[in-house]
């Protein structure tokens, strides 16, 4: 017999016909519930048992009502508008408020109640990127710059009163933002950062000086308007060593505080913004605004990371699972050669079996590794990179694997995958490059010496 959860995936990864050679009109097929399709009717639920690693992804009752919360919230909310809103390179605001108190009220994911989050766990951030990716990687995108960059950053790094001044207006959706690192001239290595800020003992403030670049969610409109997003981490120099970094919220409306630019025709991501955010003598308070020790953001920093990275990979589980599903639904139903499906041919065979053990490697490292992560410490780096590492060039892979097996239609944006293919693509920059990954892991893995056994 096949497990619950096994049922759920098999019934939710239905599809229509490819058969008559037409694109389609709808882009949620997967998300019919119909109970046979010309791909999966001669499925035979007796034939196939999945292990059962439900207690792994779903670690608690709380976590598997998230998933399927979540589950239902992108089939009829996110699905619908992805293909457009990434075609037209627009970011869905109206929706995302939806992620807050009017409806999902996950923006405050793993924030403290008090402060108006949900006080949930690094297993259920990796639950909601993979759900929200099923769909759209960048709305998902724009999700993880607000509630783990900034959100999560500040209620693990913040004061009481900061929490309670900023939290609750950007955990109900009032507001949405995101954090600010990198420049034009600085990214993997970050701390090469020139934006400064210079304290003014008269006026009992930082004044910050610099710019930043690719920042998601920097602006909300596409009007290249110079209108910002409306709260922000950012990460400043201070003092004369290398590490002498702080970091500073900066809200919209201060002065001196603008968007550069709207960065236009990404190759993925498009449904997410990025801007490049100008900061001329702004003005910073020091007794509200700073987050953490004066020239102390580089703990601040990498604490962060670990999370960031761990929901970047949880990102590439929803692409590759997406995928896997689109892939299987075609081969299922496309005749050829006088084989009634494509099943029968030994290399698409390869392409399928291969990205499901691709992806299930990816989803027991990243589950692994969130069940046992505590949010309030760090220490998890070498995981942290290891899943992303790991994470994002299996779902460029997997993606690949379902272009080659739709053919044509995988060419198109209709059939999804290739999207998902572009989206990937950025997995493997965004929170830090493949190769940052690779001088991290080693650095710890040589001062590791012998690799542990548990
Ligand atoms: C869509 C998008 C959204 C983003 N959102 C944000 C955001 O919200 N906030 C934010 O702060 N940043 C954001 N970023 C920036 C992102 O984190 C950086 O692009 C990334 O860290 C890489 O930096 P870089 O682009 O400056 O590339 P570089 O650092 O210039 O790297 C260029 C190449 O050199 C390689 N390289 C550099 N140093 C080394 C080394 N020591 N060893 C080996 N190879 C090396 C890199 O791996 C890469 O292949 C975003 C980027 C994109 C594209």
């Amino acid at each position: 017999m096949l497990s619950a959860s096994a049922r759920v995936f098999v019934r939710r990864a239905v599809g229509t016909s490819h058969g008559h050679g037409s694109l389609r009109s709808s882009s949620s097929r997967l998300f019919s519930t119909a109970s046979s399709s010309a791909g999966f009717d001669s499925y035979d639920d007796d034939s196939v048992t999945l292990t059962s690693l439900n207690s792994m992804f779903n670690p608690t009752e709380e976590h598997k009502a998230l998933r399927s919360m979540l589950q239902t919230f992108v089939e009829r909310e996110v699905e619908p508008q992805a293909l457009e809103f990434n075609k037209k390179e627009i970011f869905n605001v109206d929706l995302f408020r939806k992620l807050g108190d009017s409806g999902m009220g996950i923006l405050g994911l793993t924030v403290d109640p008090e402060y108006g989050g949900a006080g949930m766990d690094a297993a259920a951030v990796c639950v909601v990127h993979e759900e929200l990716s099923y769909s759209d990687p960048a709305f998902c995108l724009s999700y993880l710059a607000h509630s783990l960059l900034l959100v999560n950053n500040l209620s693990t790094n913040g004061s009481h009163e900061q929490k309670q001044q900023f939290l609750p207006d950007i955990c109900s959706g009032a507001k949405i933002g995101g954090m600010c690192m990198s420049e034009p001239n600085a990214g993997t290595d970050v701390l090469g950062m020139k934006s400064n800020a210079k304290y003014d003992a008269e006026k009992k403030g930082f004044i910050l000086n610099g710019t930043k670049m690719w920042i998601t969610n920097g602006t909300l409109t596409n009007d290249n308007d110079g209108s910002t997003g409306d709260c922000f981490l950012v990460y400043a120099r201070t003092g004369e060593k290398k590490s002498d970094v702080t970091q500073f919220v900066v809200e919209k409306g201060m002065e001196g505080f603008s968007c550069g630019q709207k960065i236009n025709d990404k190759l993925g991501m498009r449904a997410s913004n990025t801007a490049e955010l100008v900061f001329d003598n702004v003005f910073i308070p020091a007794d509200t605004h700073v987050v953490g020790e004066v020239n102390g953001a580089t703990l601040c920093m990498m604490r962060n990371l670990e999370i960031e990275r761990l929901g970047l990979a949880a990102m590439a589980l929803g692409i590759a699972r997406r995928s896997l599903d689109e892939m299987k639904g075609y081969a299922g139903e496309r005749s050829a050669f006088g084989a009634s499906n494509l099943y029968q041919f030994g290399q698409v065979q390869k392409h399928i079996a291969e990205s499901y053990a691709e992806y299930m490697a990816g989803r027991c490292y990243v589950y692994g590794v969130a069940n046992s992560l505590d949010l309030s410490t760090y220490g998890n780096g070498l995981d942290a990179d290891g899943t992303k590492l790991y994470c994002a060039q299996m779902s460029k892979n997997v993606a690949d694997r379902a272009i080659q097996v739709m053919g044509g239609y995988g060419y198109v944006g209709e059939y999804v995958v290739e999207r998902l293919w572009r989206d990937a693509k950025l997995l493997e920059i965004g929170g830090g490059t493949n190769e940052s990954h690779h001088k991290n892991m080693c650095r710890d893995l040589r001062r590791m010496g012998r690799t542990p056994l548990d």
